[in-house]
Formats: structure tokens, C-alpha cells, sequence
């Protein structure tokens, strides 16, 4: 039947609009998506946030159990169960999992004027908290400033009396404490150290960075300035004045305790397992972006979910979700401590830590980060396909104001939100934030890790609810409650149709890693055999990720048949990628059938560690396992660590990371020589010795024993 003009027409335009919305993600039926979206406010999440950046959220003290105190009425508010807050004990020492718990503080008052020649206020906790960094103890001093320059380094000490001084140092603030105060004897220090390097650095100079003192240490006090202000006492002392300061603080380090507040939206089948929502609570104030923006955020998915399912718009669904909002790092490891059974339930993460920012105003690019290579897992692909369909429908509204409802912008009140495009990647796995213990292999709930990079005003007293957009909370929000409903809801038929989407990415990624081994035989300035084996041994990796990344969806949702014929296209792809590579080797003049791994006579390489003990990584931003285990001297020679000792590694980010994944790849299975390749492939090819090093000292360190 041939059907009039005008209901084509009307066919076509609602095909059009239900393809802007739907057609780049196989995850959720294009209604769901829509009432998602209709529910997510950048309104709620903003004024909320507009709360927490009034607070100074220093882990362990008043204010950040304000905050606590305020997430939870919210998250009752809004409907969630078993809303709870909880406590626990910190004394510098007691563990939560491989992790010692931190110190409390408590501030009365930290003053610092300068008192001769000018008389000045140069810091006041009173008004500007983040002018006294944490952790400074009481002083009450009136002295003379030096300039040290760097401050971290024995050299900046040469020649100058600091004993009972102030220091002047822009090095790394609890390096600077250690020496210039434990070590030389000075009272203080102000600090100018620079933030986190980006193309921006140094552009504004009235920026004041917050820093923090090493808790542990029983003395010093110091006071954070802007680079303007430092600059200017510099050039003042240079031409011999003498600056006197008067310092008064009343603080105190001690025993205390982390607040975790958690709260869920139950699921119908409690033994299918939970999906943990994350952000961390702490920071100095206004703490906008870092990290008031997550917190806020996690707790708009929940009310999203919670209002769509009390209202039966939507089914609730089968795995149950779980809301948490702790210190960083540090609350995740007490709260999955203090609670092991929720910690062998976990099924997936969903990490929010900095998602807030107006890309115009921080240079930020919103990321969605990938697993790391020993968890690989679907989830990144959820996230992944579900952020596209909003940066499409952003770009297509921002360029022809077309289709607002498809661009997720927050209209509802004023002009709050932007009408940006989302600007948004998928990039590999990056360190640095609760996520790092959820991917690590005792906890091994693979997390969605969402977080704008760089941000310019990260860690300052820039950090404000003015940099942030409430347009981007929405989208954020509903990102964050669409991949957590798909998460919770995935079933074993669902998994089975996801079959040809999850084919076709592993294809891709696939055919860029080929790129990747491509260039490797490409550059004339590697040796040709040892350029071969990698080349291969990443195709190799590369496909055992792939096939992992399948098997984590099947196993996720109990299919009973596991799906194979995805693997088969797969190996397929990569038998002709290495053929290639063959090629490409032997016409640079390779010899026989296979490359040779350049470690396969040493009997060192088929040693198998096991991990044994207490769950966690090896690193925590106040505590470090090996360091915490081993003598200082010991340390110094783990090779891997100590860029000195390590050419290939001059970046020491770098050597964390080989460290955070040789750690997560020891399976009981692996041998040394397997995980040298496992690791090389994620990065860049690593000496086996300086795998086997590291692991001799965690198995000195008892993390590890040999099989
Ligand atoms: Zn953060």
C-alpha cells in the first residue's frame, strides 16, 4: 500500500529523532535513553556543588564531616536506602588492607604577617583557609625570612643559616619540610610550589596553590602564596632587606577519623552482585572541579535512577547500585575493608573525579579512561558509546541549534548551562584517583574512570564554582546513570545481541595497535630481531585483551554458553596482521620462522609469583607498601623506581605505572618473562630483569611468594 505524502513525512521526522538519540549505542532501548535524559538536571547537581565549595574538606576534620553530613540529607532526600555514614579510626598507623590509615588535624587559627619593614597580612585560615597548608603544626614565632630557592635538594642549604627561620621554597612542600625543618632546624615555610604542569603553567602568577605537609613528621607550619607575591619578597631579600615575619598557628596532628557516607538503589537479585558509584569528598576549598563536581554528580545519577524507578517509568533493575562518598583513595580502602562482602560483590565501578569543567574557561577535555590491560572489560565500551551519542548531539545542536533536547544542555534555570559542545575522548587507562584501587587485581571491579584533563586551576584557590557548567553536570550525570543502569540491568540475551558491536571495536583497536607494531619495525634505531618480537608480542597481548574484553560481558551475565565466534574473526585478524609484520621483518632482514623473546635463556624468566596477604595496590598518595616494608636502602636499589638506575624510564609517572600493572598481572599463572611481555605491550618494551627485580622486592616485601 502506497501510504500518503504526509505521514512519510511525519515517519521521517521521527526516525530522524529517534536516530540522533539511539543510533551509536546498542546498550539501552532509545526510550530508556530518553527518559534518562529528560530526568537529568544540571540544576541540582550545581547548587549542591554551590554547598560543598563553602567547605574546606580537608580528610579528618570538621568541615569534611559537614560535607558528609550534607551528602547524606541529599541522598535521603532523594529517595536512596540504607543511607548511612561511617566511621573510621585513623592513627598514622592501623591498616585498611595493604594501606596504613593517615592522621587527623584540627586548626583553631594560622595567621602570618609580614611585620617589618610593611606590615601585611599575608595569610588568615580565618577567611582563606587554603593559605595554611595541612598538616602544619602550632607555632607562635616572630623571625627573619630566607630564600632557598628549590628547597628540596641538600645543595640549596649550602651557606645559609636557617635555624630558627622561615624559609622561602617553591620545591615540593613535604621534601622541603623534611629538610629545611627536621633537618636544618628552621620553624616554617612559605611556599609558592608550582601546580600540575600544563601549557598554562605560570600565566596567571596570582594563583595560590594548596599544599599539604607530611602528616607523619612532628614538626613545621607552612603558609601557601601566590607566585606573585613570592616573586616580589625573592627580588626584596635579593637586595639584602631584611623581611620579618610573624607566623601564629594553633593546629594540631593526631588520631582522629575518616567520615565515608554510602547509600544504594537496591536491585531485585542480590546475589547478581553491585555496581559501585565512587568520586572522593576531600579537598581544599573551593575544591569546584576537584572533586565537588564528582560528588555531586554520582549523587544526580542516583536521583535520576531513584526518581525513574519510584515513579515506574522505569524497571528496577536486577544488580543493586551503590553510592559511596569518601577521603580519596583512603576512604575506598576502609570502606571495602571494613566491608569484605561487598568487596567480592562488586561487579563494575563508575569513577567520577573532576567532570564539571567549562572546557572555555579550565582547558579541560572530558575523558572516558579505559581500564588498564590486566582488567580488560566491557564497560569501557558502555561508557565509551554512551558519551558519543551525546557529544553527537551536542556538536549537531551547537552547529545548526537544531535538536536541543538531543545536546543535553541545562536550560531549566537562566542561562546557568553553556551550550558547549562536549568536548569528550576515550583515552587508555591514567593513574591517580579512586580508580586505581578498584582496577587493581585483589579488588578487580573494572571502573568506568570519568575526569577532566588537564584543568588549569586544579588544586588552587581558582578551582571555583565559576569554572564549572552545569551543562556538563547534566550530561556527566546522565552518563553516569545510563552506564550504571546498563550495567545493573545487562542480562545474558542482552550480551548475546551485543555480539557484533563488541566484535567490531576489538577489530578496531586491533588495526591501530597494528599501526603501533607497525611503527615499531618501521624505526631504524631498533635492532631488527628485538623490533620483530615486540612487534608480535603486541599483536599477541592485544588479542588476549580483546578476547578478555568479550569473555568479562559473557561472565558478567552468566551466559551459560560462552560466545566464541567472535574469538575465531578476531585471531583471523591478527594470524594476518602477523604476516605482515613477517614481511615487514624479513625484508629489514630478519632470520627464521619466529622472533626469538630476547629473555628466553634465562631460567630467572619462568620463576611464577603469587600474591599473598592483604588486598589493595602498592600505592596510596600517603602511604607506599614497599617503602612502608623495606628499608630505605633496600628501596633505593629497586631499579624499576629509581629512574637513575633506568634509562629506558626517565618519567618516574612512568615506572609507577609498570609497577601498578606487574603487580596486577601476577595471576599465579603468569611466569616472570609472561608479565615482562604483558607489561610491554600496555607501555613500552621493559628489560625482564627490571621485572624480576621489583618482584624480588615485593616477595621480600611479603606481597609476593614464588611458586
Ligand atoms: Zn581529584
Amino acid at each position: 500500500m502506497v501510504r500518503p505524502l504526509r505521514f512519510f513525512l511525519a515517519d521521517f521526522v521521527l526516525l530522524l529523532a529517534a536516530t540522533s538519540g539511539f543510533a551509536q549505542q546498542p546498550f539501552l532501548p532509545s526510550e530508556r535513553w530518553i527518559k534518562l535524559r529528560d530526568e537529568a538536571s544540571g540544576t541540582a547537581p550545581y547548587e549542591n556543588l554551590r554547598y560543598l565549595t563553602r567547605l574546606h574538606r580537608v580528610p579528618a576534620t570538621a568541615e569534611f564531616d559537614q560535607a558528609a553530613q550534607f551528602v547524606m540529607e541529599r541522598a535521603r532526600e532523594y529517595g536512596l536506602a540504607e543511607v548511612q555514614s561511617e566511621q573510621f579510626p585513623i592513627d598514622g598507623k592501623a591498616p585498611y588492607g595493604l594501606m596504613r590509615s593517615y592522621l587527623g588535624w584540627k586548626v583553631e587559627a594560622g595567621q602570618l604577617w609580614e611585620v617589618r619593614p610593611q606590615h601585611l597580612l599575608l595569610g588568615d585560615w580565618a577567611t582563606d583557609p587554603i593559605r595554611l597548608a595541612d598538616y602544619s603544626h602550632s607555632a607562635d614565632v616572630e623571625t627573619s625570612l630566607v630564600d632557598i630557592g628549590d628547597g628540596s635538594r641538600e645543595a640549596d642549604y649550602s651557606g645559609k643559616d636557617v635555624r630558627g627561620k622561615i624559609v622561602l621554597a617553591d620545591g615540593v612542600l613535604a621534601r622541603v619540610q623534611q629538610l629545611a625543618v627536621v633537618q636544618h632546624g628552621a620553624v616554617g615555610i612559605i611556599s609558592d610550589m608550582p601546580n600540575q604542569t600544563t601549557a598554562w603553567s605560570g600565566l596567571d602568577r596570582t594563583i595560590v596553590r594548596w599544599g599539604h605537609l607530611d602528616a607523619r613528621a612532628l614538626a613545621g607550619f607552612a603558609f601557601m602564596i601566590s607566585r606573585e607575591t613570592a616573586a616580589s619578597l625573592r627580588a626584596r631579600l635579593a637586595v639584602g632587606e631584611s623581611v620579618v615575619l610573624s607566623a601564629h598557628v594553633t593546629a594540631e596532628v593526631g588520631p582522629g577519623h575518616w567520615t565515608v557516607v554510602s547509600a544504594i538503589i537496591p536491585g531485585t537479585d542480590p546475589t547478581s552482585g553491585e555496581i559501585i558509584y565512587s568520586c572522593h569528598l576531600d579537598h581544599e576549598r573551593p575544591g569546584a572541579n576537584d572533586n565537588g563536581s564528582g560528588c555531586v554528580t554520582i549523587l544526580e545519577s542516583a536521583r535520576i535512577i531513584a526518581n525513574l524507578i519510584a515513579s515506574g517509568a522505569m524497571p528496577r533493575p536486577k544488580r543493586t547500585l551503590r553510592f559511596v562518598w569518601g577521603p580519596e583513595v583512603e576512604g575506598t580502602m576502609a570502606y571495602l575493608s571494613r566491608h569484605p562482602e561487598i568487596r567480592k560483590g562488586l561487579r563494575a565501578n563508575i569513577h567520577m573525579d573532576m567532570v564539571g569543567g567549562d572546557p572555555f574557561k579550565n582547558k579541560s577535555i572530558f575523558h572516558v579512561t579505559a581500564t588498564p590491560w590486566s582488567l580488560p572489560s566491557f564497560v569501557t565500551d558502555v561508557g565509551a558509546a554512551l558519551a558519543d551519542v551525546i557529544r553527537t548531539g551536542a556538536a549537531n545542536y551547537a552547529e545548526s541549534g537544531e535538536a536541543p533536547e538531543a545536546a543535553v544542555v541545562e536550560t531549566r534555570v537562566g542561562d546557568q548551562g553553556t551550550r558547549n559542545q562536549f568536548l569528550a575522548d576515550v583515552t587508555p587507562y591514567s593513574a591517580g584517583s579512586d580508580h586505581d584501587d578498584y582496577d587493581s587485581s585483589t579488588i578487580a571491579a573494572p571502573s568506568l574512570y570519568l575526569r577532566d584533563w588537564p584543568d588549569i586551576y586544579i588544586h588552587t584557590d581558582h578551582d571555583t564554582l565559576q569554572e564549572i557548567d552545569a551543562t556538563k553536570l547534566r550530561r556527566v550525570a546522565l552518563l553516569g546513570a545510563a552506564s550504571g543502569y546498563v550495567y545493573a540491568s545487562l542480562d545474558a540475551e542482552r550480551a548475546h545481541a551485543l555480539l557484533p558491536f563488541y566484535t567490531a571495536q576489538s577489530e578496531m583497536r586491533l588495526a591501530q595497535l597494528f599501526q603501533r607494531a607497525q611503527r615499531m619495525l618501521d624505526d631504524p634505531k631498533t635492532d631488527t630481531a628485538a623490533a620483530w618480537y615486540e612487534a608480535r608480542n603486541l599483536m599477541k597481548q592485544a588479542l588476549r585483551r580483546e578476547i578478555v574484553t568479550f569473555r568479562s560481558l559473557t561472565e558478567f551475565t552468566e551466559a551459560t554458553a560462552r560466545e566464541s565466534s567472535n574469538e575465531k574473526v578476531l585471531a583471523d585478524q591478527v594470524t594476518t596482521f602477523n604476516g605482515w609484520i613477517d614481511g615487514q621483518a624479513k625484508a629489514r632482514g630478519a632470520q627464521g620462522a619466529e622472533p626469538k623473546a630476547p629473555w628466553s635463556n634465562e631460567l630467572v624468566t619462568r620463576k611464577i609469583p603469587v600474591r599473598v596477604g592483604d588486598f589493595g595496590p602498592l600505592t596510596y598518595q600517603n602511604d607506599n607498601v614497599l617503602k612502608a616494608r623495606l628499608a630505605p636502602e633496600r628501596v633505593a636499589k629497586i631499579r624499576l623506581l629509581n629512574s637513575d638506575a633506568t634509562p629506558l624510564l626517565n618519567a618516574q609517572d612512568l615506572s609507577e605505572l609498570y609497577a601498578y600493572e606487574i603487580v596486577n598481572f601476577v595471576d599465579g599463572k603468569r611466569t616472570v618473562g609472561e608479565i615482562r611481555d604483558a607489561v610491554s605491550a600496555e607501555y613500552e618494551p621493559l628489560p625482564v630483569e627490571l621485572v624480576n627485580d621489583y618482584l624480588e622486592a615485593c616477595n621480600e616485601a611479603g606481597l609476593v611468594q614464588w611458586k
